[in-house]
């Protein structure tokens, strides 16, 4: 089996992020640097978070490129894995969860890699996904992923491990989703209100009605780490009808191994995957 070798040596992106890539500890860390524009109000490197490249999961390599759409995503879509809230929270289970993720949407879905783009354990490791996703960011261009049906051209996904029907994430993990979503919208010049669930695009309960209840606290945790590190956002909110109206959730939807719902469409640009 092929696996591809993402390490890269450290570099200056053009957009001012500094990517490095420890090989040894297997990590990409992204120390955030403000943008000309903020330069001025943000002189410190925004603690931005540390994100586990391929490599450091050791992925497979995609069976072909995903494709990119110039421009940053509409939607930041929030996801759980409808998998066990299970309790080993160390960086080897979250590198297990990548692992196992690919390996399913790849192997029993078919698709050319992982879908979403990017991963949160619940002990709070966050991973790329997608092969390219942290260059994507970088660049300010959507990677399209496999994770929502007829949107994947206009979203990038989190998938957070766990099952948040009856109960919320871990403490670790709502602190990775908060800063994930702050260095997403960031980075996209996105507006809090991009950030959505599954089910405001989707017939799914995914994330869980838990979670989902919490998207309001999640987009206002968002806005306080964005101005408590000066950085600022220059999309409008979205408006009402830029939202669509919710679909209906099944109220007996199965849960099983890496599947919350629907993740590819007729209507989606990378219809061809499945
Ligand atoms: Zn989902």
């Amino acid at each position: 089996m092929s696996r591809e070798n993402e390490s890269r040596p450290h570099f200056l992106s053009r957009r001012g992020m500094l990517l490095t890539s420890a090989a040894a500890a297997g990590t990409m860390a992204l120390s955030g640097l403000p943008s000309p524009a903020q330069a001025q109000t943000s002189a410190a490197a925004a603690p931005f978070p540390t994100i586990r490249n391929r490599s450091a999961w050791n992925a497979r390599a995609p069976r072909s490129t995903p494709g990119t759409v110039a421009g940053a995503p509409t939607y930041i879509v929030v996801h759980h894995t409808a998998t066990a809230n299970q309790t080993d929270y160390s960086l080897a289970r979250a590198y297990s969860l990548s692992r196992g993720i690919q390996n399913w949407h790849m192997d029993n879905n078919g698709w050319i890699d992982s879908g979403q783009q990017f991963t949160i354990s619940r002990g709070g490791h966050i991973m790329e996904g997608r092969s390219g996703s942290l260059l994507a960011v970088d660049g300010g261009y959507h990677l399209v992923g496999t994770h929502v049906a007829n949107y994947n051209g206009v979203a990038v996904g989190i998938e957070n491990e766990g099952t948040y029907n009856t109960v919320g994430p871990t403490g670790a993990l709502w602190s990775s989703l908060i800063e994930t979503c702050a260095w997403l919208c960031y980075f996209y010049g996105r507006p809090t209100s991009a950030i959505v669930g599954h089910r405001d695009l989707g017939s799914t309960q995914c994330p869980g009605n838990q979670l989902y209840s919490m998207l309001p606290i999640l987009r206002s945790d968002v806005s306080n780490y964005l101005s408590n590190h000066s950085m600022t956002l220059s999309a409008p909110e979205l408006s009402g009808s830029e939202i669509p109206p919710r679909p209906e959730v099944p109220a007996d939807e199965p849960v099983v191994a890496y599947e919350h719902g629907p993740a590819l469409g007729s209507d989606d640009i990378n219809a061809h995957e499945g």
